[in-house]
C-alpha cells in the first residue's frame, strides 16, 4: 500500500537540507502517495530578542519567508500534480503563554484557508524554578531536575496545547526522550495515569498523534511515541497520521514500511489523512 508522509522539512529553516522539490522528488522515488510540507513556523512570531536571532535562525524561517513558503508550495503542488499529491502545513512551536500562540495565529491568518492541517510540537519545557529545557542529551538537566519532574512538566504543556483547540496533529508525542537516551524514562504509576488521562482528552477532542519515525534516526530505538504508547493510542481509536520529520531529502518515508508492519501487529488497522483540515479514516491494506 502507497503511504503518506505527513512530516517533512526544508533548507529554510536553517538546519534541515535540501529543497521543498527535493523531498517532493524522494517522495514520488519511494512511491509514497503523498507527501506534506510542514517546515518549523517562523519562532520569530513569538521571539523578537535580538540576542536570540543567531539562535532563530537555526530554529526557523523568518516571518517574512513565511508567505513565500506557501506560494512555493503551491506552485509544486500545480507541477506535480500528475505525480504525487502535496499537502500544505506547518509544525508550530508551542508556548505555554498564552499570548504567544495569539500572535502566531495572527501571522497564519493570511493562510489559513491554504491549511491542510497544522501540527502543534512541543520542543522544550520550562517551570518555575527551571532554564528552558531543550529535548537533547543532557545528563546533567536529568539529574538535576528528575526524569519525573520534566515528563510531567512536558505532559502539563500538552494538556494546554490540546486545550488551545488549535492545532490538528500532535508532533512526537514522547519527545522528550531524547532526553534519557541511550536509556528510556520509566513511568511511575502516576505519570503513566496522566498519561493515560492526557490520550483520553485527545480521544475527546478529535486530534491525531503522530508516528514520527525520526525516533529510529535518533537512535531511541522506535519511533515516536514508543510501543506502549501506540498501544494504548490504538485501544482508544485515536487517529494517527504517518510522518518522517525529514530534514534530508533521503530520510522521507524513512522506516515506514517497517514501522507499520511492526503496528499492525499492534492492533493498527488504519491512517488518518487530512485535507483542508478535515480528518478522515484510511483503512492500511497491508499489501506492500
Ligand atoms: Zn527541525
Ligand atoms: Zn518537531
Amino acid at each position: 500500500m502507497k503511504l503518506r508522509d505527513y512530516h517533512t522539512h526544508n533548507r529554510r529553516c536553517g538546519h534541515a537540507l535540501g529543497e521543498i522539490e527535493d523531498y517532493i522528488k524522494a517522495a514520488i522515488d519511494k512511491d509514497l502517495k503523498e507527501i506534506g510540507i510542514s517546515d518549523h513556523f517562523p519562532l520569530g512570531a513569538v521571539i523578537d530578542d535580538p540576542q536570540l536571532a543567531e539562535f532563530i535562525k537555526k530554529a526557523s524561517m523568518e516571518v517574512e519567508e513565511f508567505p513565500r513558503y506557501i506560494k512555493e508550495i503551491k506552485g509544486l503542488k500545480e507541477k506535480y500534480k500528475d505525480k504525487i499529491s502535496i499537502r500544505i502545513s506547518t509544525e508550530v512551536n508551542f508556548y505555554t503563554p498564552g499570548r504567544a500562540l495569539s500572535r502566531q495565529k495572527e501571522v497564519l491568518k493570511p493562510f489559513m484557508d491554504d491549511m491542510d492541517y497544522i501540527i502543534g510540537a512541543i520542543h522544550d519545557i520550562k517551570w518555575h524554578e527551571s532554564p528552558v529545557i531543550v529535548m537533547y542529551p543532557n545528563e546533567e538537566i536529568l539529574r538535576e531536575y528528575g526524569g519525573d519532574k520534566i515528563i510531567l512538566e512536558y505532559f502539563n504543556k500538552l494538556i494546554k496545547l490540546v486545550d488551545s483547540n488549535f492545532f490538528d496533529v500532535i508532533a512526537h508525542f514522547d519527545f522528550y526522550r531524547i532526553l534519557f537516551r541511550p536509556n528510556n524514562p520509566e513511568y511511575s504509576q502516576y505519570l503513566w495515569q496522566k498519561l493515560l488521562d492526557l490520550l483520553d482528552k485527545i480521544k475527546s477532542r478529535g486530534l491525531a498523534i503522530e508516528i514520527n519515525t525520526s525516533g529510529f534516526l535518533k537512535k531511541l530505538g522506535s519511533q515516536h511515541p514508543d510501543d506502549e504508547i501506540i498501544k494504548e493510542i490504538i485501544q482508544r481509536n485515536i487517529p494517527l497520521v504517518l510522518g518522517s520529520d525529514a530534514h534530508r531529502p533521503k530520510y522521507v518515508g524513512y522506516m515506514f514500511q517497517e514501522t507499520i508492519e511492526k503496528l499492525r501487529k499492534l492492533g493498527l488497522s488504519h491512517l488518518c489523512i487530512y485535507e483542508k483540515r478535515e480528518q478522515k479514516l484510511e483503512k492500511i491494506l497491508y499489501l506492500f
